[in-house]
């Protein structure tokens, strides 16, 4: 298939093989789609070299989000990069996030001023700094801008904690960047993904009891994975999804259909 052909994107948040940006990352390949991959830190770019070698791709930007604003590796200076070897963007996927591990387990009411920040600077404002960065790249034709949310953002799931409030000012963000955007032809959406096993998902507590408790909650009976959060993905970074903006996706089996569970059931 070639639905992504001629389409150029940047990929950001690859840790492995089990990411979900590598999922993302592989879907849009096969369709045609020419990649550019950010990495966070020299480790992560070891990781991440035989990944791209295996799909041909041969552009990569060192990029910490937690870095200030114009400063080396930071988002700002990684799309000064991009433009001056592509001039153009299509898409750009937002799959990062983070939080300190100690922080994913207990109660959110302990949660500490300076890991409180750091979350949604990270996790949740990174997105906006990437979308206000991308703006110039996408001006002529138009584009579309992914992130990754969870359940967690919309009701408390357990041990999510500051992740949860963090996925809800990114799913705040979404709607008002569709709105700022929208008139440029910049589509802003995100997935929802249900629990993926990743070194992200594992970082929280009691992950494997949210994973097994979700699977059989969810309408479909599984956890959707790499490769139908990678068909979700192919979607809304393509003129298929030309209508939709400001839109949070549920790649989850249905799990965000079905009534409120008791926080006892996950465990
Ligand atoms: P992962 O561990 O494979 O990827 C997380 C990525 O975040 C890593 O590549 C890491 O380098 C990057 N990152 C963290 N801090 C960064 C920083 N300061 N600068 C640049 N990059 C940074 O985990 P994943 O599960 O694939 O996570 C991808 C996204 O999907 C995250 O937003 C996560 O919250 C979301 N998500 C995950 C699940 C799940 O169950 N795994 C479910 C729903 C949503």
């Amino acid at each position: 298939m070639s639905i992504m052909k001629g389409k150029k994107g940047l990929i950001m948040g690859v840790a492995n093989e089990r990411s979900i940006a590598w999922g993302i990352a592989k879907t849009l390949t096969d369709n045609g789609a020419e990649l550019a991959f950010s990495y966070q830190n020299e480790s992560f770019r070891k990781r991440l070299m035989p990944l791209m070698s295996s799909i041909k791709s041969d552009k990569c930007f060192e990029c910490d989000v937690s870095n200030a604003t114009s400063g080396l590796n930071s988002i700002e200076n990684m799309f000064e990069k991009i433009q001056k070897q592509w001039n153009e963007i299509d898409f750009v996927v937002h799959a990062l996030a983070y939080s300190d591990k100690e922080e994913l387990k207990g109660k959110y009411v302990n949660c500490s001023r300076e890991n409180f920040l750091n979350s949604l600077d990270i996790s949740a404002f990174s997105f906006t700094r990437i979308a206000k960065s991308a703006l110039p790249l996408m001006s002529l034709k138009g584009g579309s801008l992914l992130t990754l949310s969870y359940l967690g953002a919309e009701r408390t799931t357990p041990n999510y904690n500051v992740m949860g409030v963090a996925k809800s000012a990114l799913e705040a963000s979404i709607k008002y960047l569709a709105m700022d955007l929208g008139k440029n032809n910049i589509r802003v959406n995100a997935l929802s993904a249900g629990p993926v096993k990743t070194l992200a998902g594992a970082a929280i507590s009691g992950a494997r009891h949210v994973f097994r408790y979700s699977e059989n909650a969810a309408p479909l009976k599984f956890n959707p994975q790499l490769k139908e959060v990678g068909s979700a993905a192919l979607y809304l970074t393509s003129e298929l999804s030309s209508g939709v903006t400001g839109n949070i996706h549920h790649v989850d089996g249905g799990l965000h259909s079905v009534a409120i569970p008791k926080q006892e059931n996950f465990v």
